[in-house]
């Protein structure tokens, strides 16, 4: 957001400052959650489901908040008690919403409202992935829609943008009218009216007319993109001003589906341009609802002026976020579609008919149907009909989960295709186990079980069932580490989260998805790749790339990316580049101050700034270095001579006019050990996952460990003293009934070979010792001294899981690598499991 002083804060809020607070204090960022603040943030104490946020205004104080944002009342009883500095003012809600609205008048981009009963989410997504190609995009994340989520999303969006998408949702009358007020759309889609909150209105009728106010206001010479051939529609639409699109029917000015075959991975779309030509579009996935937001998220992008080829190219084989979830491919082979729709007959048969879309070439279809006890002739009636669809949507297997009346699912599954098992399992934990032992390589899963059984506990068991290697990273550990380092920190200083490599091999785009809420100022890369990969996914923070080259100028201008620059030569490309784009670009420099890596030698730093300044447009905001030995204190001395030199430089370039440069230099070890060269920025990397770089490191700051690595035994072999194990035998086996257990995982996944004959693992706790050679994809272990171990059983590589602990690093020092190595190296087959509850 904008930088705003208090004191203009508080004619915005229309409030009144505690008179503790220095009214020249400027804030860039809002929190709603005590332990996730940003620099130069405000607190906002807003009532929660179970708490009320004024609880935890001291904490937010604690934590380095500018000031918090209280309610007059709150503050009549704690005034004297509270140090401050408060905001006073009738309602914080209110107050976040009209600072929201403040911030959107700043914004100078087009603004593009969406509304509808279904499919936002998605239409959103897929339009943002269409309208990057062309611009920078800012975008409400996930579905924050709400009197909540969208003051939130307008106050994070990157004010600069050339686009922000909005999503207005509503489940009462008179919500979308406020939503309104903030998003101020001069563009706006209509996805469909439909039955969602149909209790609260009434009719369609009245979904119709509340859905429309986010259109109200909508200039002459913007638009609407709304369904064709729906009256309820066209009622609402009449009154307004502004131009009127329609989608799902033939056209001559937008781009609309002539013709969709289905194919074993999706459904190819014959699209016909307003130019008259057939485009034909591959797409992923066959989930109803996919092939929709496709069209109306083509039609809007075609009338902001995005061209249709590049778009048609950019969407081919493309897969929207919002259904990510939903399709998942083991890497053994298997898929499992996991279905959140509704239990209705409509509902089931939409899901089957997307289970028999999925083209399967080997495997079989199965079918897991749940539902919650309902006895009597209604649950009945609905389980046969459930087994008859099944029946007719070529289900091999039907596994149903729940209580006697499912029964009658099963003889009617077996009536229409008597070839076809079903089985009843009491509990999610039987079906896993019985998927745990029957899933072979090309079997596809429809998961359909309510949410009071767990949809996501239910598909995360199964999907731990059906990978044998799983990387496991706690967010909610990762959200506590980012709040440590900001409580080690200070306000002033940014969090830059470092997300290189794959986001140190587990997933740069699902984790830096959650940035945002946990109080991560920026994001670092390693190539302008990463971060346009990040940006296609619709992360909006700023992107730091710390060595990218001169021929990437047009991608870094594109995603709005910040380079890093580290020479001379490349100040004139990027320059040329951006001079072509008609923008300016905002660059931090990076002086080379001991590390002999990249950086600009300290007596050439004025040189590059002002080569950099006369260019007029590129913008250099930041100076940073990077510290080689920070987690050594034997090396302390060349650390303090490497900050020195940084420090030299900062001066110089400050006397200079170089005044407000963002100065960093820390990255995990040098944050925690040396508070000096935390200056304005930190750079945090292993640190985010529990890890350290070192044990000095770990002296200095507790961490939350987030990481664990887990196998499972795939075979338990006797074997006899003097028998040998593995590539070249190098194990000879100590003493007859030695126990040895095959462990699916090896250095193509990421165990380094150097642990042959050297490290362990961890079973039930205990140590079992690692024999003879790690192979590509497998290893053995002893498990003679642990009893339980199993066929099946799982065993922890490294981390933290289920109250048992290998720390990496020591696992890393074993090897003769660091936990750097160790966690960048995971393979590709190891399934990563983000876990958040
Ligand atoms: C990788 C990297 C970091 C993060 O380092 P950690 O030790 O993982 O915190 C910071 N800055 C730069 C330039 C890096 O390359």
């Amino acid at each position: 957001m904008i930088r705003i002083s208090l004191g203009q804060l508080v004619r915005v809020l229309d409030g009144t400052l505690h008179e503790a607070a220095d009214r020249e204090l400027a804030v860039a960022n809002v929190s709603i959650h005590s332990d996730r603040i940003l620099s130069d943030c405000l607190f906002f104490a807003l009532p929660g489901a179970n708490t009320d946020g004024h609880r935890f205004v001291e904490a937010a104080l604690r934590n380095h908040a500018v000031a918090a944002v209280v309610s007059r009342n709150w503050a009549e009883k704690n005034r004297q008690t509270m140090p401050g500095p408060l905001l006073i003012v009738n309602d914080p809600l209110r107050a976040l919403q009209r600072l929201a609205a403040w911030c959107r008048g700043q914004f100078s981009g087009r603004v593009i409202g969406i509304t509808g009963s279904s499919g936002k989410t998605m239409v959103k997504d897929i339009l943002h992935h269409l309208l990057a190609l062309s611009g920078h995009c800012a975008a409400n994340p996930g579905s924050f829609n709400s009197q909540l989520g969208v003051p939130l999303s307008l106050l994070r969006a990157a004010h600069r943008s050339d686009y922000m998408l909005c999503e207005a949702g509503t489940s009462a009358p008179g919500e979308v009218a406020s939503l309104e007020r903030m998003i101020r759309p001069e563009f706006g889609i209509l996805t469909n009216i439909g039955w969602a909150h149909i209790a609260s209105f009434g009719s369609q009728e009245r979904i119709a007319d509340e859905m429309a106010n986010l259109f109200r206001h909508i200039p002459s010479e913007g638009w609407v993109l709304a369904p064709a051939d729906d009256p309820n529609v066209d009622r609402v639409l009449n009154g307004l001003s502004c131009q009127i699109h329609r989608f799902g029917a033939p056209s001559t000015t937008l781009p609309y589906i002539i013709d969709r075959h289905l194919t074993p991975s999706g459904v190819t779309l014959f699209l016909r341009l307003p130019t008259g030509e057939e485009v034909r579009l591959p797409v992923d996935s066959p989930l109803p609802g996919v092939v929709t937001a496709l069209e109306i998220a083509l039609c809007a992008a075609s009338l902001l002026g995005g061209d249709l080829h590049a778009m048609a190219q950019a969407l081919t084989h493309y897969t929207p976020p919002a259904t990510r979830s939903e399709v998942w491919k083991s890497p053994n082979g298997v898929t499992v579609l996991n279905d959140v729709g509704g239990f209705d007959p409509l509902s089931i048969e939409a899901a089957l008919r997307s289970l028999e879309a999925f083209g399967t070439e080997s495997g079989r279809r199965l079918f897991v149907y749940g539902t919650a006890e309902q006895p009597g002739p209604a649950g009945e009636g609905t389980s046969v009909q459930v087994g008859k669809l099944a029946g007719r949507y070529g289900v091999d297997e039907l596994l149903l989960l729940g209580g006697d009346s499912l029964n009658a699912a099963g003889t009617a599954f077996r009536q229409s295709r008597p070839h076809g098992a079903t089985t009843l399992f009491p509990h999610v934990e039987a079906v896993r186990e019985y998927l745990l032992s029957n899933l072979q390589w090309g079997d596809i899963l429809l998961v359909k079980v309510p949410e009071s059984r767990g949809v996501d506990r239910a598909a995360l068991d199964l999907v731990e069932a059906m990978a044998p290697n799983r990387f496991y990273l706690d967010v909610k550990a990762v959200t506590e580490n980012v709040a440590r380092f900001r409580r080690l920190v200070g306000s002033h200083t940014r969090i830059l989260a470092m997300v290189k490599a794959l986001a140190y091999g587990s997933d740069a785009v699902q984790l830096s998805r959650e940035f945002g809420e946990m109080g991560v100022d920026m994001i670092g890369v390693a190539s302008a790749d990463e971060g346009r990969q990040l940006r296609s996914a619709g992360i909006d923070l700023p992107i730091l790339v710390m060595a990218c080259t001169a021929d990437e100028a047009d991608k870094l201008l594109r995603h709005r990316l910040t380079p890093v620059v580290y020479n001379l030569e490349m100040v004139d490309p990027i320059a040329a580049a951006a001079r072509v784009a008609g923008c300016k670009l905002d660059v931090h420099m990076e002086i080379d101050s001991g590390m002999g890596r990249l950086g600009i030698r300290p007596e050439q730093a004025v040189e590059l700034a002002e080569r950099i300044d006369r260019t007029r447009v590129l913008h250099l905001c930041g100076l940073m270095t990077h510290l080689s030995c920070a987690d050594e204190s034997e090396e302390d001395p060349f650390t303090q001579g490497q900050l020195a030199v940084f420090q030299g430089v900062v001066t110089e370039l400050r006397r200079r006019g170089f005044s407000d440069l963002i100065c960093h230099a820390a990255a995990t070890a040098g944050a925690v050990r040396f508070p000096e060269a935390r200056l304005d920025m930190v750079r945090i990397g292993l640190g985010l996952y529990g890890l350290y770089p070192s044990p000095q490191v770990q002296e200095g700051l507790e961490l939350v460990p987030a990481v664990a690595l887990v196998s499972r035994i795939v075979k338990i072999s006797l074997h006899r003293r003097g028998e040998r194990i593995g590539y070249g035998g190098t194990f000879t086996v100590p003493q007859d009934g030695f126990r040895a257990a095959v462990i699916p995982i090896g250095y193509h996944d990421g165990i380094p070979r150097a642990l042959s004959n050297a490290g362990h693992i961890l079973i039930y706790g205990q140590p079992a010792p690692i024999c003879g050679r790690i192979s590509m994809d497998s290893m053995v272990v002893d498990v003679t001294a642990i009893e339980g171990a199993a066929e099946g059983t799982d065993v922890l590589i490294y981390g933290d899981r289920g109250g048992f602990v290998l720390r990496p690093e020591e696992v890393a020092e074993k090897a003769d690598t660091i936990a750097y190595e160790l966690l960048a190296r995971l393979g590709p087959r190891v399934q990563r499991i983000f876990l958040r509850e």
